[in-house]
């Protein structure tokens, strides 16, 4: 298959014209828009950021080899002379366009367009998308060739950037999309059109942006919007905003979950070790514990059922898949670590916890949570409303990290219990690397951006 951004579809998206010496210049073969990872033959997309322009990095880019770059017009008549000399001087071509996020974005459709027989799996929701992703496509590697997301790459960048790197024939492609302001996900659906399709759930991740759960719901639905009559759509049994999700649907409504699978007859909670589903025709041993992924299990089995998994394939493909970088992680050590800190929010925080309260401690409950980012004019009723919320949990000692999570430390403080707060992450360390004992069991649970994370290998070392 040939290149998806060669030089002729180039030349089409920027009107016929280019900047450098044709002749000169190697068709791109991968694209990139951190100069980071430019590499030979590469085409380089600069993004415009709220903090940074990636126009400001084209020289590293085509230092590294970078051979062609789609650059925004207004860039290019106001540098016409450093792109003249940068032409000069490396074998390469850039391409003025209006708008390079919209650029690479319609050639991840067209693209996408390509792949007249490729069945695509769409997976939004609030929480857990990540995860079923990577459940549904572990089951559907075992029936054919499977295509995904690198990890968490779902965005209006990520998934142009996912589709455009699907560079040859698959069966299946499992795209997460994930969203978090009005209208993103009619870009996102324009360039995965998923024939299937499913929302975990509707929380409040990303409120602030959004602005309501219904709104959420609203624009989370959309995921369903190109669907003919004989598409699938997959929302979980017990989920609240169900009617707002499946208003005007076109196409076959699916709900899954414990009560909408006959087979499913028991599930044996195995603690740290995960949990083991007793179905009428198999057992599926599942290493990632908690109820939110049994649900994401379910999920995964219900898609993959739709598309033609046997038994045999379902247990072989969720068997296989250990946990992902931050979700549901078990590390064992001095202390056992429930690592779940890639992301948080009210219902995530809420599932790890629960999640982290069931399981079996050898030693005391320590509960570590750091802010939860864009929550908007909801954070401060957010994080009261956890602080409120953790009274009633069997945790020994809890941590509250950052500033927002001042107002769910005063609120769990009112109980009388252990309860510590900081907004230094040095003197965090060094409270818990005193509070914890060889044996206790530790959850973190924090925003990507307080980076708990951190904390894993101190607590886990011998001392
Ligand atoms: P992001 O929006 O960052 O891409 P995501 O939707 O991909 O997140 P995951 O990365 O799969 O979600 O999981 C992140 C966290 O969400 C988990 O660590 C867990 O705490 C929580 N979580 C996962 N699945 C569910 C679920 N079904 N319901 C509620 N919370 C969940
Ligand atoms: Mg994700």
């Amino acid at each position: 298959m040939n290149s998806p951004f060669s030089c002729s579809r180039l030349l089409k998206l920027s009107g016929g014209f280019f900047v450098g010496d044709r002749t000169r210049c190697q068709e791109p073969q991968t694209i990139c828009i951190d100069s980071r990872e430019a590499g030979p033959r590469s085409l380089f997309v600069p993004l415009k950021g709220e903090r940074t322009d990636g126009h400001l990095h084209i020289e590293s880019a085509i230092a590294a080899g970078s051979s062609a770059v789609l650059v925004e017009q207004d860039w290019a008549e106001a540098h016409s002379k450093t792109l003249q000399n940068w032409a000069a001087q490396y074998p390469v071509l850039f391409f003025p366009v209006q708008d390079t996020l919209k650029q690479m974005q319609e050639l991840a459709a067209a693209h996408r367009a390509r792949f007249s027989k490729l069945k695509v799996v769409g997976v939004t929701g609030s929480n857990g998308k990540t995860t079923t992703k990577e459940m549904i496509a572990s089951v559907l590697e075992t029936m054919g060739r499977t295509y995904k997301n690198q990890g968490n790459l779902n965005s209006e960048i990520g998934l142009p950037l996912t589709v455009l790197r699907m560079n040859k024939e698959y069966d299946f492609a499992v795209l997460e999309m994930g969203i978090n302001h009005v209208g993103e996900m009619d870009v996102l659906v324009d360039i995965a059109r998923p024939g299937t399709a499913l929302i975990t759930n509707i929380g409040s991740a990303h409120i602030g942006y959004l602005g309501s759960k219904r709104k959420i719901a609203e624009e989370k639905r959309k995921i369903f919007s190109l669907f003919k009559k004989s598409n699938r759509a997959f929302i979980n049994e017990n989920e609240p905003f169900g009617d707002v999700l499946t208003e005007n649907l076109q196409g076959i409504l699916h709900r899954y979950g414990e009560r909408s699978l006959s087979e499913l007859q028991e599930v044996q909670d195995l603690g740290l070790e995960g949990q083991r589903l007793v179905f009428t025709d198999c057992t599926i041993r599942l290493a990632l514990p908690g109820y939110h992924n049994l649900n994401n299990a379910l999920a995964a089995i219900a898609v993959s059922r739709s598309l033609g998994a046997r038994w045999d394939q379902i247990r072989e493909g969720l068997e296989s898949l250990g946990a992902v970088f931050g979700r549901s992680q078990i590390l064992k050590g001095r202390v056992d670590i429930v690592q779940d800190c890639y992301n948080a929010n009210p219902d995530s925080v809420l599932a790890a916890v629960k999640m982290f309260s069931a399981m079996p401690a050898r030693g005391r409950r320590i509960l570590v949570l750091g802010d939860m980012l864009e929550l908007g004019e909801e954070s401060e009723v957010a994080h009261k409303t956890i602080g409120k919320a953790l009274t009633d949990s069997p945790v020994d000692q809890a941590f509250f990290f950052g500033s927002e999570m001042k107002a769910a430390f005063d609120e769990y403080q009112l109980t009388g219990k252990g309860a510590f707060h900081t907004d230094d992450y040095r003197t965090l360390e060094k409270m818990l690397l005193t509070a914890s004992e060889p044996g206790d069991l530790v959850l973190l649970k924090g925003s990507r951006g307080m980076e708990l994370e951190r904390l894993a290998a101190p607590l886990l070392e011998e001392r």
